[in-house]
């Protein structure tokens, strides 16, 4: 009887208290992490509040980065905290909306699905939510399900979540959990952790009818016994499920502290499910690796407007791409945001390029900034400075070596400038369409796509010294995509002709996916079309992106 309930599949629901921004997101992905670690097949799953049907529509300078999955889901940047912690590729199934869960019932309701019963929020919303939670264990046939809840509880949009929390578990009361992520706060005037904003979390979550299984005390400081204690009594809960979640020096501290907790032991536990290992040791080794670095390289990233406060949030693969390239070549990255619409105010600025290591110029969409970023890479490629542009860091790459190294004056994307008389990037001819018909949720190019690489050239090098490939036969990468506009096939030839080499190409060779100069003519001037950023882990980062880091600390030593 107990050997049988033990092969049921596990669901732990992580909501938040208090607020948001306490990092949610990275105790689900730990929390992921650490019960891999143990030998168990987990998922993780995000589920957004918003009415939008995926990121893809909302403004990444408020939201945070939009995450693109290997099947072109365009999601919230969680699912990259995801992927990073346990590997696991993210497809649509990790990633639920509000918007996402209204069309599908209305869409059931507009073919009959519901046979003449009236459709109601309650129960017909919390079971579709259910169906999607349901339909991501079976996708990843995991044993626990990580289902992270946006928001924070007591918000209005969060209900019908919670009460799919509480169905599961009302149901199954054995195979549901939830775990709190709440807030201490330390009011300057008194100098001691709060414990009463937590205890209205959790009366919130008891007035949706559920009681937390565990609660994470985020806190600059560990919480002290005094908190765990006052919190296991209102949760009626024992105290070693009240884990202590301080400030931390890198998120890639927190598994390795929630096992200082014994978290992993606990959850296993509770969930009745026994260890198959312990295997956190490579990940561990890597935490304390990273804080004992001092010597440092500095990347600039350039780009339009860096001077929003979540400015983290919206290029945090690209941040931590270069972290773990970083990090394995033994530096601490030091990142600088240079702001391009400061170079076409005052050229002569873009001469602070000479104090970094290397430029990103990262993915984007319309002109703001544009020229300040073109002036940068043609700084760089001038100066000999590491360059590595990413999507439109490419295309603007493709424009700037047109025009100044080609000859095609006032060459451009047509997404900038229509009437261009050389547009070396213009729309992809299936993208024509959507635009004009403003069908612009979900039409990019999304996704993995295959492109060839062409031996002897950066690119390859680098895939195939990473991997470790044989040189000739293992020519054929896979990265995702997010873009709409492409390198125009009319002016290929003339830009190959003035030394630009097209190192990766789709493999109906018709898409342009990597842009490079030779080795001969530069330390490292590379852009790819789609985004490396996605596919880099903290133990084994992104060939392209070590590369690129490789060619900046040879610039260090110079
Ligand atoms: N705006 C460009 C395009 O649509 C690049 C997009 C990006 O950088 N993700 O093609």
């Amino acid at each position: 009887m107990a050997a049988k309930k033990n092969q049921n599949k596990k669901y732990i629901f992580v909501v938040g208290g208090v607020m948001s921004s306490v990092g949610k997101g990275v105790a689900a992905a730990s929390i992921g992490k650490i019960l891999q670690a143990r030998g168990c097949r987990v998922a993780n799953l995000k589920a957004d509040m918003y009415v939008n049907v995926d990121a893809g529509t909302i403004r990444p300078a408020e939201h945070g980065e939009v995450f693109v999955g290997e099947d072109g889901i365009e999601a919230d940047q969680d699912l990259g905290n995801y992927e990073r912690f346990t590997d696991q590729l993210s497809t649509r199934e990790n990633y639920i909306t509000t918007g996402q869960v209204y069309q599908e019932v209305i869409r059931r309701e507009r073919n009959l699905e519901y046979h003449g019963e009236d459709v109601e929020v309650y129960p017909d919303i919390p079971k579709e939510i259910i169906r999607r939670i349901e339909g991501c264990q079976k996708k990843n046939n995991s044993e626990i399900t990580i289902i992270e809840y946006g928001g924070t509880v007591g918000e209005y949009q969060l209900f019908p979540f919670l009460e799919a929390a509480r169905m599961m578990k009302s149901r199954n009361p054995a195979d549901v959990f939830v775990v709190l992520v709440s807030y201490l706060p330390t009011p300057k005037l008194l100098g001691e952790q709060k414990s009463k904003p937590t205890q209205r979390a959790v009366n919130d979550l008891h007035s949706a009818g559920l009681n937390p299984d565990f609660v994470i005390c985020r806190a600059e400081r560990p919480a002290t016994p005094d908190i765990k204690r006052t919190i296991s009594n209102v949760c009626s809960l024992p105290v070693e499920r009240i884990i202590s979640a301080p400030d931390v020096y890198s998120i890639y501290d927190v598994p390795v502290n929630f096992e200082k907790e014994k978290l992993s032991d606990t959850l296993l536990g509770t969930m009745g499910l026994k260890p198959k290992t312990r295997n956190l040791k490579d990940w561990t080794a890597l935490a304390r690796k990273i804080k004992r670095m001092d010597k440092e390289v500095v990347i600039g990233v350039v780009g339009k407007y860096f001077n929003f406060k979540s400015v983290k949030d919206t290029y945090i693969s690209v941040i931590e791409s270069v972290n773990h390239a970083a990090w394995q070549l033994g530096r601490k990255p030091k990142i600088l945001w240079l702001d391009s619409e400061r170079y076409e105010r005052d050229p002569k600025l873009v001469k602070e390029l000479d104090k970094v290591h290397g430029i990103v110029v990262p993915g984007g969409f319309g002109g703001r900034g544009v020229e300040g970023i073109i002036r940068a890479i043609q700084y760089a490629r001038e100066k000999k400075i590491p360059f590595f542009g990413l999507c439109y860091g490419m295309q603007l790459a493709t424009i700037e070596f047109a025009r100044h190294a080609a000859g095609l004056e006032r060459a451009n994307t047509t997404e900038i400038d229509a009437k261009t008389p050389h547009p070396v990037i213009d729309f992809m001819p299936e993208q024509r369409e959507n635009v004009a018909t403003k069908k612009y949720g979900g039409t990019m190019r999304l996704g993995a796509y295959p492109a060839r690489l062409k031996p002897g050239t950066v690119a390859h090098g680098a895939y195939v010294s990473t991997y470790k490939l044989k040189p000739k036969a293992s020519n054929l990468i896979s990265e995702r995509h997010r873009h709409r506009y492409e390198v125009n096939p009319k002016y290929i030839e003339r830009l190959e002709k003035k030394g630009l080499v097209f190192s990766g190409i789709s493999p109906d060779r018709r898409l342009m996916e990597i842009a490079e100069l030779p080795r001969g003519k530069h330390p490292f001037f590379l852009g790819t079309q789609f985004h490396p950023e996605f596919k880099s882990r903290p133990l084994r980062p992104h060939p392209l992106f070590r590369e690129f880091i490789k060619a900046a600390l040879r610039s260090v030593r110079k």
